[in-house]
């Protein structure tokens, strides 16, 4: 049995690539990005009553992890990339049907956009359906995962001297928290797990329209470089 799905809306995220997109919503809270809805939903009635809700499940398609042949095993990062889980024991992104889900903050409500932050997703997903969170049933207390029982440890993240103005400039400008996404997002220290860098190896990721580098002084320390515009 087949069903054709079509996406209820597009994602316009601070986040331009999936590397240091943190693993899962609400690490970062100050990502933040605008869930444009596609037509009939971008009238007012299919959001009608959404203001009374704080946060939504996403569901949305990982459009740029789709594959054709279903894999039954997949590493996730958290375990360090080198242990197999089975794919339903995990939320990697390469899984059938390339379906994700999120739950976000609902930070406003307009004709034809949703605005959100604590997001997890990437720039252009597309989002195939929107529902409320409801706390009573959505938050168990006794529920439990010996595979993620906790969020991550965040590393320690510094600024050179030249970094923090900058990302203060771009602040501003862009009207978005900047030093806060790049301290909550470097702090889930996003280099892959196996990976020890040297001290001179720079990495950098684009967030927004600002290219983001920063270098490891210390295996368990971020220190940002610069913060400049994207060329
Ligand atoms: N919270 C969701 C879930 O549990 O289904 C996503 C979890 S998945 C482990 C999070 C990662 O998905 C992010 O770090 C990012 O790199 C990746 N990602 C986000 N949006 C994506 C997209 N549209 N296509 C492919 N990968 C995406």
């Amino acid at each position: 049995m087949q069903h054709t799905v079509s996406p209820v809306g597009i994602v316009r995220s601070c986040f331009k690539e999936k590397f240091a997109i943190p693993r899962q919503p609400q690490l970062a809270p100050a990502a933040r990005g605008v869930l444009e809805l596609l037509p009939p939903f971008d009238q007012g009635d299919a959001v009608a009553g959404l203001e009374q809700v704080s946060h939504v499940w996403l569901l949305f398609l990982f459009h740029q992890a789709l594959e054709d042949k279903p894999r039954l095993k997949v590493r996730p990062p958290r375990l360090g990339g080198n242990k197999s889980m089975g794919v339903f024991a995990t939320r990697a992104t390469h899984r059938p049907n390339g379906i994700g889900q999120s739950v976000v903050r609902l930070e406003g409500v307009e004709a034809g956009r949703l605005l959100l932050s604590g997001i997890d997703l990437l720039d252009g997903t597309p989002v195939l359906d929107i529902k409320p969170y409801v706390p009573y049933a959505d938050c168990i207390d006794d529920a439990t995962n010996q595979m993620a029982s906790d969020a991550p440890e965040p590393i320690a993240v510094t600024w050179s001297e030249a970094a923090l103005p900058q990302a203060h400039t771009h602040a501003l400008r862009l009207r978005e928290p900047l030093v806060e996404l790049i301290e909550q997002c470097l702090a889930q220290d996003p280099r892959p797990a196996y990976q020890v860098p040297p001290a001179d190896r720079v990495y950098g990721v684009k967030f927004w329209d600002v290219q983001v580098r920063w270098h490891y002084p210390k295996p368990d320390q971020i220190r940002v470089l610069e913060v400049v515009p994207d060329a």
